[in-house]
């Protein structure tokens, strides 16, 4: 990217990566399993799902958003995969700006609260 980017991931508690789809490539699955010292096809069982015909990261349950990609750190909000992370998250947002972290900006102004973060609801 060429322009600055516009948002801070160290103050987000990784919201992108509560995505129900995030696509994981025949490349990421290899190097998932470089990663973790496995077969790309106990790599593939092991941290992915098929959903309408695509192999997607697995999820566990978040106390923000409901459920959020098995690989984030509860604690720390940080990607415990990070150097072996799929292409797409590689990717994200792919532009100067992130619209979540826009919105989460104008909350945290809003409530006064620089550390605000709104919870899915239901
Ligand atoms: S939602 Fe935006 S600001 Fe938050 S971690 Fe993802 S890219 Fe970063
Ligand atoms: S692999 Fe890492 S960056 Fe990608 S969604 Fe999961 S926790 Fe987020």
């Amino acid at each position: 990217m060429d322009v600055k980017p516009q948002y801070d991931c160290s103050k987000c508690p990784a919201y992108c990566c509560s995505y129900d789809r995030i696509i994981v490539s025949k490349r990421d699955l290899s190097r998932l399993a470089k990663h973790f010292g496995i077969t790309p096809e106990v790599a593939q069982r092991r941290f992915t799902k098929t959903v309408e015909g695509e192999q997607v990261l697995r999820h566990q349950k978040d106390k923000y958003y409901g459920s959020i990609c098995m690989f984030l750190d509860q604690k720390s909000r940080r990607c415990t995969i990070y150097e072996a992370r799929p292409g797409v998250c590689h990717e994200y947002p792919d532009r100067a700006r992130c619209g979540y972290y826009d919105f989460l900006k104008w909350e945290r102004r809003h409530q006064d609260n620089p550390d605000f973060v709104p919870l899915k609801k239901g």
